[in-house]
């Protein structure tokens, strides 16, 4: 299977180039397999461009073991957030049509939940469903007031689990670590 002509847009690119073919945790092959990929993009003013800080690709059978280690009281504060943003509670639809390359893909330059443009952020992430070469989710972009108020929904069970997590997958320096404390994965 050629990797080449992908229909993945650009901001969930592995280096912003070629699609992720292993998982990030298990680093087992993603070919044929449904997986996630995340980004994060930060700047530390609004004068500069956003830039990718990091990403990752995660397999199902990986993302399944990480949302059972998700605390209770996390699950239902989540709960709770959707009364706040509705639109979390169809974030994981799977749309065919993009798989199928029949719909265009809309662009990402808004958070899914508030409306706000990425231009006015310094920072924001961006995830979506992957299936071979192509996107089958609509990108969702989590903008730095939606990542604010889920970031209030961890308890410091599941703070630690994610952060287990992250500092397994991604080796950022010291200096974007800081930079990233306020990092979720929206499960
Ligand atoms: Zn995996």
């Amino acid at each position: 299977m050629a990797f080449s002509n992908s229909n993945i847009q650009r901001e969930l690119l592995k280096d912003n180039k070629k699609p992720y073919t292993h998982c990030s945790d298990c680093q087992e092959s993603l070919l044929n397999k449904l997986h996630h990929v995340e980004q994060f993009y930060g700047r530390l003013s609004l004068d500069e461009d956003l830039k990718l800080i990091f990403g990752y690709a995660i397999c199902g059978d990986c993302r399944d073991r990480l949302a059972k280690k998700i605390s209770i009281k996390t699950l239902q504060n989540i709960d709770e957030l959707k009364n706040s943003y509705t639109k979390l509670n169809d974030y994981t639809r799977i749309q065919l049509e993009y798989a199928l390359n029949k719909e265009a893909l809309p662009p990402i330059k808004n958070c899914t939940f508030t409306g706000t443009p990425i231009h006015q952020m310094k920072e924001y992430q961006v995830s979506a469903v992957i299936f071979r070469e192509n996107q089958a989710s609509e990108a969702i972009v989590y903008g730095e007031v939606f990542i604010k108020d889920f970031e209030q929904c961890l308890s410091e069970d599941t703070k630690d689990e994610l952060d287990d997590f992250f500092n397994r997958i991604v080796d950022l320096p010291p200096s974007l670590k800081d930079l990233f404390d306020e990092r979720v994965l929206v499960i």
